[in-house]
């Protein structure tokens, strides 16, 4: 391949196609499932996928198929299928990505907004522009690259769906129905993901899985004045403590559940100590905190590993409990709370739900009634080692096209497909790559995706997409 061609292809593609398209994306209020229980009467999802399919379909690109994948009841899939060049490889390159967003949320800056594309010192500003919008923009490009200037690639299956924001629930079903038709997959590339700065291509080498339930301690069926009620009947919230005493250790964060802790793989420690020693600061500074604030530990290298591979709770939500302008002097009937746990990447997640929920219903104080609502089980990714020619692949593109070597880190969040995948092609190769990066502000307000960056991630995967196919 003539890789100066490639890298100015997919720049001028960036420039003069894809920006306006992924700008359009942007505008589209697609968020997932779980933000929007009347997603398929309100039809954004499935505006999201037309918008990228006929943006696909106008590449035109030889032999391609595009298909809207549909099960009943389940947010849409859009599947690109795009043969082989040339050559005899006879492994399937699976591409993933999401269209499905986070829902807006406040506090966005002035001028700036969820739905409002704007782009700003080189960067598309909006919602889903870079988790996870470009995502299919970027693979297409790369494979369009690839075939205008001398390149190969595999058999590539491009897999966008649009419930990877709800924890992916609905890609089991799919897999299981795509099945024989995505072939024997030796390399997934997945453009969800990110690094820790934009000098050179981050891979992403193990992902926390996900545990999320809804719990209810009810002591009441109406609240009681709280002179008459308390000292005879025990407050709600103190109840919700003491079970969350036997999930977490207040004092530390310390999971006690053994369920949710695994032995932290020896390369994986090691990966922890050599990322933060050859770049200090990229675990500790990557999150702002007020004055005063201090991390949970002092060593970086600690800090990496409480992210990347400890499980950790998070409270997300609650209920039963009246705005603070609200509160009267009343013991309240009950106490709804969200719990989030990241868990290690090696965990498994339906046991770790299972055991949280046997600590919380087990001898409940008082015999009051715990109930359980909605749960999320979402599997983590430990990648496998990487083969010598993905290697030297990542060693070219890093260097040729970033002017840096490529570094591995850990990731704190989930994408329960990538475990997935890795059970369902045990010998598969994983690029867990992306755009994302500092200042990309996923999840929260001013959510950016870098332009620059995000082309040079494309040239990146027409690299690898051209090693695997040649191999
Ligand atoms: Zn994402």
């Amino acid at each position: 391949m003539d890789r100066t061609a490639v890298n100015d292809f997919v720049r001028q593609q960036w420039d003069s196609s894809v920006l306006p398209s992924l700008s359009g994306l942007v505008a589209i209020p697609a968020v997932s499932p779980t933000f929007d229980a009347e997603w398929e009467a309100s039809g954004h999802l499935d505006a999201v996928i037309e918008h990228v399919r006929g943006w696909i379909a106008a590449r035109e690109i030889a032999g391609a198929e595009i298909e809207v994948v549909r099960l009943p009841g389940r947010s849409p899939l859009l599947l690109v299928d795009v043969p082989a060049t040339g050559g005899a490889c006879s492994e399937t390159a699976l591409l993933y990505g999401h269209l499905d967003k986070q829902p807006p949320v406040g506090g966005w800056s002035e001028g700036l907004g969820p739905w409002t594309p704007v782009v700003r010192d080189g960067r598309l500003y909006g919602r889903g522009a870079v988790d996870d919008g470009y995502s299919g923009y970027a693979a297409v490009t790369a494979i369009e690259a690839l075939r205008a200037h001398g390149g190969e690639h595999p058999r590539c299956v491009l897999l966008l769906e649009t419930g990877e924001e709800s924890g992916s629930p609905d890609l089991p079903a799919y897999l299981a129905h795509l099945g024989e038709r995505l072939g024997r997959i030796g390399l997934v590339v997945c453009l969800d993901s990110g690094g820790g700065d934009y000098e050179r291509l981050w891979l992403t080498t193990s992902l926390r899985g996900l545990v999320q339930l809804n719990v209810t301690v009810r002591v009441l069926e109406t609240g009681q004045h709280s002179g008459a009620a308390s000292g005879l009947v025990p407050d709600s919230f103190r109840i919700a403590r003491r079970l969350l005493d036997r999930l977490e250790d207040s004092a530390t964060g310390e999971v006690l559940i053994p369920e949710l802790n695994v032995r932290i793989p020896e390369n994986r420690v090691a990966e922890a100590r050599s990322c933060v020693a050859a770049a200090p600061g990229l675990v500790r500074d990557s999150i702002e905190l007020p004055e005063g604030m201090r991390t949970v530990v002092d060593d970086e290298a600690e800090l990496a590993l409480n992210n990347w591979w400890r499980p950790t709770l998070s409270v997300i939500g609650a209920e039963g409990l009246p705005h603070p302008s609200d509160a009267g002097n009343v013991l309240r009937p009950y106490t709804t709370l969200d719990l989030s746990f990241r868990i290690p990447p090696t965990a498994d997640p339906d046991e770790a739900l299972r055991a949280v929920r046997a600590a919380l219903e087990a001898d409940v104080p008082y015999g009051a009634s715990v109930e359980f609502g909605r749960s999320e089980a979402g599997q983590g990714f430990n990648a496998p080692d990487t083969a010598e020619w993905l290697n030297d692949a990542l060693d070219a593109a890093s260097t040729e096209v970033f002017g840096n070597g490529w570094r591995t880190m850990g990731l704190g969040g989930s994408i329960p497909f990538m475990g997935l995948l890795h059970d369902n092609y045990p010998d598969a190769q994983f690029v867990v790559t992306g755009a994302l990066g500092p200042g990309s502000n996923a999840h929260v307000p001013d959510e950016s995706l870098d332009l620059d960056y995000a082309a040079r991630v494309t040239t990146a995967v027409a690299y690898v997409l051209d090693a695997h196919a040649r191999r």
